[in-house]
């Protein structure tokens, strides 16, 4: 009983203090199965197998161009299978394993994309790790061991992280931004970003959240909403990208809203780093001429 006192106290104190939390039976399973979840990743992190990065193309409007791509964690596990990459990445943020496996990522993606001529490589970046004092000398750390250009590297973040009201935050994002590395908002839409923050400039790159682009063509009111996001980002002078594309009516649809890039099932899945570097090799470079419809 105290134990699963224990439990529900835990629960209690994760959504809020202040409150009580009856246990249910659930939570039993749910706990275990999270340390289980947690012992190992930490082991998978230490001996750096199981996980590894995927890669997902962006493209151009022209639909073949490749700009640039963004690094997803992967996870295959014995017992587990795959995990989705959300359920143990909300695990290690609760767990404060976050931190060493962002680290791990950065420094994944980083190497990978110096050894290519990939333009660029997008991160995602947990709240928790902006955070951190330590992480804009984490990050020059990582682009000084790999070589790779702060150009060449985007951070995905989500809106909370412009909400948060910390001053660690805001100092690391600006400081990242004049360093040359590029800040993107992911899941634009979804939460509640304030323009005043937009407006002052503190990004370089709004991605359309693919819940929207998921009813383009479908939902009258989702269009406006896209249409109406794209103009956002004109006026404020920043890049735009649409995920989650998943059809030609969709793309179509984008590209005549001003959207110039493009993200999605319609056009690659993530791909193994050798997948990818085949399929940006297969490209038909500016100067080539198509191959010749065969007599
Ligand atoms: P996200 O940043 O929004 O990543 C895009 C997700 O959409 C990926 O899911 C991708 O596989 C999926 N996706 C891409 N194209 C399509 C499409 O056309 N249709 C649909 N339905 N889905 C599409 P994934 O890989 O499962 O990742 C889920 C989330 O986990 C990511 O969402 C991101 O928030 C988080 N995540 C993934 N890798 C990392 C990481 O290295 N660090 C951190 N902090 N978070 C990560
Ligand atoms: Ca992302
Ligand atoms: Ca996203």
């Amino acid at each position: 009983m105290l134990r699963k006192a224990d439990i529900a106290l835990y629960e209690a104190k994760k959504n809020g203090r202040g409150r009580y939390q009856v246990f249910a039976g659930d939570m039993d399973d749910l706990l275990l199965r999270k340390r289980q979840v947690e012992s190992e990743l930490r082991h998978a992190l230490n001996g750096g197998t199981g996980i590894k990065l995927a890669y997902q193309p962006i493209f151009a409007a022209d639909g073949s161009t490749i700009l640039g791509a963004e690094a997803l964690i992967r996870w295959g596990h014995e017992v587990h299978g795959g995990l989705p990459p959300a359920q143990f990445i909300a695990i290690a943020e609760e767990r404060g394993m976050i931190g060493q496996l962002g680290k791990w990522v950065l420094q994944e993606a980083c190497r990978f994309a110096v050894g290519t001529e990939l333009p660029w490589v997008a991160v995602n970046v947990s709240p928790l790790q902006l955070r951190d004092a330590g992480f804009t000398e984490q990050l020059a750390a990582v682009l000084a061991e790999t070589g790779l250009a702060p150009g060449r590297l985007q951070l995905e973040i989500t809106e909370s992280v412009l909400l948060d009201n910390n001053d660690t935050t805001r100092t690391a994002l600006a400081a990242l931004r004049r360093s040359g590395i590029a800040i993107v908002l992911d899941d634009f839409g979804t939460g509640y970003s304030s323009l005043n923050y937009l407006r002052r400039h503190a990004i370089d790159k709004l991605k359309i959240d693919r819940s929207f682009v998921n009813l383009l063509g479908r939902d009258e009111s989702s269009a406006a909403i896209v249409r109406a996001l794209v103009d956002l980002a004109d006026a404020l002078d920043v890049g735009v990208t649409a995920e989650g594309v998943e059809t030609e009516e969709q793309k179509a649809l984008l590209v005549a809203m001003g959207c110039r890039e493009f993200q999605g099932h319609l056009l690659s899945l993530p791909l193994e780093p050798a997948q990818l570097l085949r399929l940006a090799g297969l490209l038909p470079g500016k100067d080539s001429t198509p191959a010749a419809v065969s007599a």
